[in-house]
Parts: C-alpha cells; structure tokens; sequence
C-alpha cells in the first residue's frame, strides 16, 4: 500500500469548502446554542478547521466510534461520549470525517436520540455513497468521493498518514 503523489483534494480546496459549510452551520444554529460532537480520531483536523470559521455560539464534546481495523469497515461499533452538560433538548451536529457503509453514522445517531435532543445531525467532510449499507445522508457534505480509500487530513490507514495536510488515495 502507498499514498498517491498528488492530492486527490488539495489543502485549499478543504478550507475553501469548510468556509461553505460553517456558513451554513451558522444559519442552521440561529441563535441557540449548538452542541458539536467530534467524531475522533479522524474527524479532528475537520472540526478543528471548522471551529475556527464557524461565528455561531456553541460547545465541544467528542465521541469515539471504533470500527475500522485496515480498510474493512467493521459491522459493530462502540459509542463512548465525552460531554458532561446535557444532552436533552440540545441541537446536535456530529462531526464526522467520512461516511462509508454508513453504519458508524447510523449507530452514533441511534444512541444520540436516545437522549431526547432537540435534533442530531451530521456534517462530513467526505462522503462516499456508492459503498452505503445503511442508508443514511448527512445533512451537511464537504466532498462526495468515489469508492477508494483515501487518506490525510485526519484520516488514517492502521494509524497512519493522518498528519497529511491534503486528502491523498492509499494505492494498492
Ligand atoms: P462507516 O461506518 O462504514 O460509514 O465508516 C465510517 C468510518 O470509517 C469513518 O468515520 C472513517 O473513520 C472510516 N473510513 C471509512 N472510509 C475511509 C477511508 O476511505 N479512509 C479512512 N477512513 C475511512
Ligand atoms: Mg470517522
């Protein structure tokens, strides 16, 4: 396995989106207070970005959903949440850093709305729709990419290749 030379999506392309996004994470927050829940590890270089455009009000908390061992999703996941406020009646936005089969999404949101929030929605930077199992569509997409594995900004292959400042494939 190796990374592409090129970028499949370059460093500026990622911030021009994510501009886009906030904006639109703006005017979905109007003036209450939203609840971000960053999907770690992948989705942190995202949100961090994120965070630092969006101007509407809000708090942080992170969740953890362990799936993926080499580039097979997994079928189940583990939802450990770190955010001590609560959670009733909360406007909560996941932020995830791709969606795949869709289980890990659907599974996040399952146990969210347990919780009695006003609504749980997502925003992904990346979305790969043609690999979905569970059918399940982010309110909020950066990029709609073909099926391959991609790696950087975030994401990993086994631990690596997060640190990567643009979105590369993992070549065969
Ligand atoms: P899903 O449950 O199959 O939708 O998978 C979601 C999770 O798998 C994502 O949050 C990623 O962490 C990981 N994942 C899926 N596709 C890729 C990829 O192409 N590169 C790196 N991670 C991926
Ligand atoms: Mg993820």
């Amino acid at each position: 396995m190796r990374v592409s030379e090129t970028p499949y999506i370059e460093t500026e392309r990622i911030e021009k989106r994510v501009a886009v996004l906030a904006s639109a994470i703006d005017t979905m927050a109007g003036d209450t207070k939203l609840l971000l829940l960053t999907v770690l590890d992948g989705a942190v270089p995202f949100s961090k970005l994120l965070r630092s455009k969006l101007t509407c009000s809000y708090e942080s908390g992170t969740v953890r959903a362990k799936s993926y061992a080499g580039t097979m999703s997994g079928g189940e996941v583990e939802i450990p949440i770190h955010y001590d406020g609560p959670l009733q009646g909360r406007k909560i936005l996941i932020v995830e850093d791709i969606v795949d089969t869709g289980r890990t999404a659907d599974a996040l949101i399952r146990v969210l709305e347990q919780e009695g929030p006003a609504w749980v929605r997502m925003v992904s930077l990346l979305d790969k729709p043609a690999r979905r199992v569970v059918a399940y569509r982010p309110a909020l997409t950066g990029f709609r990419i073909q099926d391959r594995f991609v790696v950087g900004f975030g994401m990993d292959y086994d631990g690596k290749y997060r640190e990567l400042p643009d979105i590369r494939i993992l070549e065969p």
